[in-house]
């Protein structure tokens, strides 16, 4: 089988930089689709510039319901005359049918520690703003499927939870070329942190991605950060791929285990803004702001008190 070439395309997005991915496949897919502009502003003239049209695309294959990932996706569908395939897993679906599951995610979530009174408001804003339109998939994912882009190419289907619930990685079969989105965290993008949902699955998907999936081309979501903060580039190879997810995995456990123990001790608010988790800031030594959006640490410290109250 000949090699599928990929070409990411970048949007910025204030402190963010957002990766969308191009399969060069005879049916030809975008990964990921970013916030609403990303389509005509960055996509296009990008497409253009290696010889492709984006009115040509036949496939929106979506990692996960974030608005930073689905914002485009409705404006690109336009642009192929809502002749590509919109694919999402199901249970990330309702961030793709309605702005408002957005801010529905925010209120149970990290809006219980941020103690934002226009936190609702904003998140709200956001929504409108970045998000191209609201829409019905044209196929729902369960992890498992096996989608054909023509030519023999295919790409496969791998669920990967913890960072949402319906997140999903796309493979090209043959080639080990893997597309995660924002399930590989490192230490987290523009706010220094990893945010995922649920800490076990998120455990366990990395697990995975390293020991049955094994990139040879890893396609993360964003410009993760490694330890000393230099951020990956837009590809890695073999070797990146395997030290990102390791990487991954052992910085999990040092928040996993500072979370834990601040668990145990029982959680008492402070007047620190990383209240009540205040001692496990302090125990990683981070820094960043927690109240910037998407407040990944108080994002993941939620996961880890849902999973301790269950456990408990
Ligand atoms: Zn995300
Ligand atoms: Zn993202």
């Amino acid at each position: 089988m000949t090699h599928v070439n990929v070409h990411p395309l970048v949007s910025p997005w204030g402190r963010f930089g957002l990766y969308s991915f191009f399969i060069d496949a005879p049916q030809p897919a975008i990964v990921d689709t970013g916030i609403a502009s990303s389509p005509t502003e960055g996509m296009a003239p990008a497409l253009e510039a290696v010889g492709r049209r984006i009115e040509d695309v036949r496939w929106i294959l979506l990692t996960h319901g974030h608005i930073d990932h689905v914002g485009g996706a409705h404006a690109l569908w336009e642009l192929t005359g809502r002749r590509a395939q919109v694919v999402i897993h199901q249970a990330d679906a309702p961030m793709l049918r309605s702005r408002r599951a957005h801010v529905d995610e925010y209120l149970h979530g990290r809006a219980r520690y941020l103690n934002d009174p226009e936190g609702e408001a904003k998140v709200t804003a956001a929504a409108n703003a970045v998000i191209s339109g609201e829409m019905e998939p044209t196929m729902l994912l369960k992890g498992g499927e096996t989608l054909s882009l023509g030519g023999g190419v295919t790409v496969s289907v791998h669920a990967v939870p913890g960072h949402t619930p319906g997140s999903v990685a796309y493979v090209i079969d043959g080639q080990r070329s893997v597309f995660v989105g924002d399930a590989v965290q490192v230490h987290g993008a523009a706010n220094g942190f990893p945010g995922y949902m649920d800490p076990a699955a998120y455990r366990a998907s990395l697990r995975y991605l390293r020991d049955e999936i094994r990139p040879r081309h890893l396609y993360l979501g964003h410009p993760y950060r490694r330890a000393d903060g230099m951020p990956y580039g837009v590809e890695l190879d073999a070797d990146q791929a395997r030290e990102a997810l390791q990487g991954s995995l052992d910085i999990e456990a040092g928040v996993g285990e500072a979370a834990c123990r601040c668990l145990q001790d029982g959680l008492r608010e402070t007047n620190s803004p990383y209240s009540p988790f205040a001692p496990v800031a302090e125990r990683l030594g981070y820094t960043g702001d927690p109240t910037l959006e998407p407040s990944p640490f108080f994002t993941s410290m939620h996961g880890y008190r849902t999973h301790f109250d269950q456990n408990s």
